[in-house]
């Protein structure tokens, strides 16, 4: 153990080096021994001058050296040793318990939510030829844990529903529909129209989409509003490209991508919430939902459908798979889908761990979510087993006297997969206040491979950039500032548990992962053969994504202002002003966004000013006051069109993308729109709130 783990201020330091020269007067004795003592101790005091390291970098030192590749392979072999969806306790009381060992405050927070099980689903083949799909993963002698009861009950198809099964799709209605079918390719806007100029009839016609490109629910919702009566989504192997499970990391063609078909770029969280849809008088949960059944498959099911399309041919060569399949249909494949789906309100279990910070009205927020599709090996555990490995760090470093400046909260969400609901709820919950929260760090699928990726509010680029230059890469041992120095850290969309905080509330929010090649991404093969095979079978990666988690929180606690950087933050808002101007002069050019160059113009003034203040000023704590309430400056009244609980006017999901970010969202959507009456009054919210934000850095 390194001397600054067991005394890491700068009085520990100091008597460290007195026991030191004490020792040395034993050794030597007389006075030849005085003279050294006197020179040794003048040795010291010189060397304690020279030491610059703050109190603050101390800690963060001894940090580094606590979590284990060991304790996160541990975690992760419970937390996937049994299939855990949403609304498992089992999971729950597992992380409550480490968190309360490691000397937290910890408590299970309950949340009621709407959740779908599927009772019956079917698909089957009737014309020309008859094929009855399998809806069924197969299993691997060498992967012990495809041989747990539970799995093995699921995927064979016919056991009743049962609280302890697993389900395929979170929120498809039910459904019994038969009708021909046409291939729509990724189920993209542009896919759609594609279809529709080449003259591709898609009224009550089953969709059959591949896997990719756009979130699995705004294909459900795209696939809807084009007049289709059901949808099917297969993963095609061309999009995977690699050895398939067990022999490699990619899904086998028996594998089948589970998820949500919630419309998440419409609302996140539990479904049956007003504040969806506020003015909506007669809002109900199936509208945030898909209105017809979907239900995902494999590519050995989706086969047999892709070589019984005739009909038109499709529109372009990218269009075809794995199967070659050079026809869309309509027919003559005529496929009936038939699902049974019960809605039901259940608990769910978000759990979270405190450690006081001395200024208890800040706090900086942890989290990742815990339920999963199956095992979930890699989405999400990987995240869990590096939060635990964190939070065991911190508990250390309390014991030792570590004091932060601000609260540090765990959260370990439940309910992601079906719609962010345990992040939401909890974002939402009327005994807690966001304005305290004056960060959010996510980590979802932390680790699936070596190649970092980082999604963050522009204010929080510069730290995540800093802490990198602490954290090696275990495989090369080159910093991690070096590797990542040429990557961009991407705008965040939607998909995981930052969405609520960030886009309603206006938190800052970070999220980061070790990316490679994730092939079993929401199949049963997504567990701990995988992870200790393909994913990360030294944890080193594990060991490394707790080091970044609690470096980012330690630097973000500490700070004065909270780590938050807005000079980086205008010259993001100059790169969307461009992006933006380019989308939206290709559509109507006589639009004029000169006002809104200019307040960004005078955003980075009043960022630059702040940030010379701020270096001038170490100890005016009216100025760090305005650092943590930035964010929420860019909090709209309004929302988006349609979609009002987006609120953030910098990025929100993309209406038809789901997953990925739009700039300046409500000039994006209202100019794809060509609604110019609703992009006025987006374009007059954006200005204002830009420059209130420009206010809030003045002081003003
Ligand atoms: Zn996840």
């Amino acid at each position: 153990m390194r001397d600054h783990v067991t005394c890491p201020t700068t009085r520990c330091v100091t008597k460290h080096n007195a026991n030191m020269s004490t020792k040395m007067i034993i050794i030597n004795g007389g006075r030849i021994a005085l003279i050294f003592f006197l020179t040794l101790a003048a040795t010291h005091v010189a060397t304690l001058v020279r030491d610059t390291t703050t109190d603050a970098e101390r800690w963060q030192n001894a940090f580094l050296d606590i979590p284990t590749a060991e304790e996160t392979r541990r975690h992760l072999q419970y937390y996937t040793s049994i299939a855990h969806s949403a609304g498992d306790y089992e999971t729950a009381v597992y992380t409550h318990e480490r968190f309360l060992e490691y000397g937290f405050n910890s408590t299970i927070l309950e949340e009621e939510v709407l959740l779908s099980y599927p009772i019956q689903r079917r698909v089957t083949l009737l014309h020309p030829v008859f094929y009855e799909a399998k809806l069924k993963e197969a299993s691997y002698s060498q992967d012990d844990t495809m041989h747990h009861p539970d799995v093995m009950d699921t995927f064979n198809g016919e056991t009743p529903y049962d609280d302890s099964n697993l389900t395929l799709t979170g929120y498809s209605p039910s459904g019994n529909v038969t009708a021909e079918v046409v291939y729509v390719n990724y189920g993209s806007r542009a896919d759609f129209d594609l279809l529709l100029a080449s003259g591709v009839e898609l009224t009550g016609k089953i969709a059959l989409a591949r896997y990719g490109g756009l979130f699995r629910g705004t294909k459900a919702m795209i696939a809807q509003e084009s007049g289709m009566i059901g949808l099917l989504i297969y993963s095609d192997p061309i999009d995977d490209g690699g050895n398939t499970f067990p022999d490699g990391p990619y899904r086998p063609t028996t594998g089948v991508q589970r998820g949500s078909v919630q419309f998440l770029s419409i609302c996140p969280g539990d479904p049956r919430r007003q504040v969806c849809q506020p003015d909506d008088e007669n809002y109900t949960y199936e509208k945030g939902i898909p209105s017809i059944p979907v239900q995902p498959i494999s590519f050995e099911d989706a086969l047999p459908i892709l070589q019984n399309l005739g009909n038109h041919t499709i529109p372009r060569n990218m269009w075809q798979g794995a199967a070659n399949n050079t026809h869309v249909g309509p027919g003559p494949a005529v496929v009936n889908l038939f699902l049974d789906v019960k809605f039901n309100v259940t608990t769910i279990w978000n759990v979270v761990g405190t450690i006081p910070g001395t200024n208890p009205t800040e706090t900086v927020l942890l989290g990742n979510h815990r339920d999963a599709w199956v095992f979930g090996a890699v989405d999400p555990n990987s995240g869990s087993s590096a939060l635990l490995a964190t939070a065991r760090a911190f508990g250390v470093l309390y014991r030792k006297g570590w004091r932060p400046k601000r609260n540090i909260v765990f959260a370990s969400w439940d309910g992601e997969e079906y719609g962010l609901l345990g992040s939401t709820a909890y974002a939402e919950r009327k005994d807690r206040n966001n304005d305290e929260v004056v960060a959010y760090i996510n980590m979802d699928t932390a680790v699936s491979g070596t190649t970092l990726d980082a999604a963050a509010s522009p204010s929080l680029e510069k730290v995540f950039r800093k802490v990198l230059e602490k954290v090696k890469d275990p495989n090369t041992g080159t910093l991690l500032s070096t590797l990542f120095q040429s990557k961009k850290i991407r705008t965040l969309g939607s998909g995981s548990d930052y969405t609520s905080l960030l886009d309603h509330f206006g938190v800052p929010s970070l999220d980061f992962s070790f990316d490679g090649h994730y092939g079993v991404y929401h199949s049963v093969y997504d567990d701990f053969y995988w992870m200790s095979h393909y994913g990360d079978p030294t944890f080193e990666y594990h060991r490394a994504a707790a080091q970044i988690f609690g470096l980012v929180a330690m630097e973000i606690a500490e700070s004065d202002t909270a780590a938050l950087d807005f000079v980086r933050y205008s010259e993001r808002l100059e790169e969307y002003y461009v992006e933006t101007l380019n989308y939206v002069k290709a559509i109507n050019s006589s639009i004029d966004m000169n006002e809104l160059k200019d307040v960004i113009e005078d955003f980075k003034e009043a960022a630059e000013d702040y940030d010379k203040d701020i270096q001038k000023n170490s100890q005016k704590s009216e100025l760090y006051a305005r650092a943590t309430k930035l964010e929420r400056a860019f909090i709209g009244e309004i929302g988006l069109p349609g979609r009002p609980y987006y609120r953030h006017v910098i990025q929100a999901p993309g209406l038809y993308e789901g997953y990925g970010s739009s700039p300046f969202p409500g000039l994006m959507q209202t100019s794809g729109q060509r609604n110019w009456k609703m992009f006025d009054r987006q374009y007059r919210l954006l200005v204002e709130r830009i420059e209130a934000a420009t206010l809030v850095l003045e002081g003003k």
